[in-house]
């Protein structure tokens, strides 16, 4: 049997597998909302039930599936995770919500890490028991990275660390975060001056403030430092390569980079359900599903979200990106991220005055679930870069258009 023909079989039997797993094991309804992306665990409940439930998907052997079995991974292929991952996507399972370890850290650590980090980092974030966090953005510094303030000084074997990052995602929670800081501040390239760290939340003189967010739900932090002593081994790379290996952990949370460990990061909501509730909504007494210019507004989003499947599909084919090399990788976000802000916002609008409910009013469609769906869906359009500097990306690294 050829190689191609034997992973094939291998794949479908995975696919049974896994679709019987999910059946017996997807857990039953908390009784609290859970969250729509990984951006929104704010609560120890919540947290615990996440914990529970990455735990257990990682001991079935269903997380890190293409990561080295050492770390804790299977040693199979992206393929047959991708495959999981869409099993679990179509049956509604919960996130896999340790994105910022499963998803950067850990491909970061992967790829640049030392054995030693390797070893101790890797396995922790697979089974949930070491939740990670980002601290790039600072209260003045999201968009602008290259000029964040915060300050590393070497001081014997420590760092000290003084200043404050914010929107940390999880950042109360976290044992471990990805930490851009200052450690040269005459540096003659702003850039050159700064170093990455692997740092631990509980060191001394680090504490965190949660911040709510216009849904009411927490999820993030402003994350003080103030004289926060940390080991100089967490240094990850030399000091002052620390704004190179954050455009690398930026490739990986745009998604323009391969090598996370997979899981569900948001909830897959799209246009069958939007169609679902166009059929269950009425207007003047009839679907509005039934409704031609509705309709026509529905096929032309269809049109959209197909053509997104497509371009994914597109990127696996290198004769068809020649053109234009690193443009699909480079623009996905921007794609994505902005046609489901779109199509949610119509969600909404096709529901009349019931469009303004929200979660918890009596007469909200689906119980508020595109409202707190829509205004979710920002998180994906500002965090790791907003639209606008998507965009700039791509004028500037794909079709080559001047800085200014
Ligand atoms: C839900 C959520 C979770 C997050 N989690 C984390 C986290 O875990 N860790 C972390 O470090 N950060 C996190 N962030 C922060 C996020 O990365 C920043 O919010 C983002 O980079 C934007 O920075 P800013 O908020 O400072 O906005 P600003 O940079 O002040 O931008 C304000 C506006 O100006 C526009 N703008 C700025 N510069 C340009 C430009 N050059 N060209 C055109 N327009 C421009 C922006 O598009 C935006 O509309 C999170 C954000 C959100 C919403």
């Amino acid at each position: 049997m050829s190689i191609e023909l034997e992973q094939q079989n291998e794949l479908k039997e995975l696919r049974a597998e896994v679709t019987d797993w999910i059946k017996h094991n997807k857990p039953a309804d908390p009784g609290f909302l859970l969250p729509q992306t990984f951006m929104e665990v704010g609560s120890e409940p919540v947290l615990d039930f996440l914990r529970e439930w990455q735990h257990k998907v990682w001991s079935a052997g269903y997380l890190g599936m293409a990561w080295p079995e050492k770390y804790g991974g299977r040693g199979l292929s992206p393929a047959h995770q991708n495959l999981v991952d869409a099993q679990m996507k179509l049956a509604r399972a919960p996130i896999c919500f340790n994105v910022i370890g499963l998803g950067w850290a850990g491909p970061l650590i992967l790829d640049k890490g030392t054995e030693y980090e390797r070893e101790k980092y890797l396995k922790g974030i697979l089974n949930a028991e070491d939740i990670w966090c980002q601290g790039f953005s600072e209260p003045n510094h999201g968009s602008d990275l290259g000029s964040i303030q915060t300050r590393a000084e070497r001081d014997g074997s420590d760092y000290i660390i003084n200043g404050s990052k914010i929107w940390t995602t999880m950042g109360n929670y976290a044992k471990y975060m990805i930490l851009l800081a200052r450690t040269e501040a005459q540096a003659e390239r702003k850039y050159n001056g700064l170093s990455f760290f692997l740092a631990p939340m509980s060191a001394e003189g680090i504490s965190t403030q949660p911040i709510q967010k216009l849904t009411g739900e927490y999820g993030f932090t402003e994350t003080f430092f103030t004289d926060a002593r940390i080991p100089a081994d967490c240094i990850m790379g030399e000091e002052g390569q620390g704004w190179r290996i954050a455009m690398q952990t930026l490739q990986y949370e745009r998604g323009a980079e391969a090598g996370a460990a997979g899981g569900i990061s948001i909830l897959s909501i799209v246009m069958n359900d939007l169609l679902k509730m166009a059929a269950k909504v009425e207007r003047e007494g009839q679907p509005l599903l039934k409704d031609h210019v509705t309709r026509d507004n529905l096929v032309k989003l269809l049109i959209e979200e197909k053509a997104l499947h497509l371009t994914d599909k597109r990127l696996g084919i290198p004769a068809l990106c020649a053109d234009y090399p690193n443009s699909l990788s480079l623009s996905g976000k921007l794609r994505s991220t902005e046609f489901y802000r779109r199509m949610r916002q119509y969600a909404q609008s096709l529901q009349g005055t019931q469009g303004s409910l929200y979660v918890g009013d009596d007469q909200a469609v689906d119980g508020g679930f595109w409202q707190r769906a829509y205004l979710n869906n920002f998180s994906t359009t500002i965090g790791g870069g907003t639209s606008q500097v998507q965009a700039n990306i791509v004028g500037e690294h794909v079709l080559g258009l001047p800085k200014d």
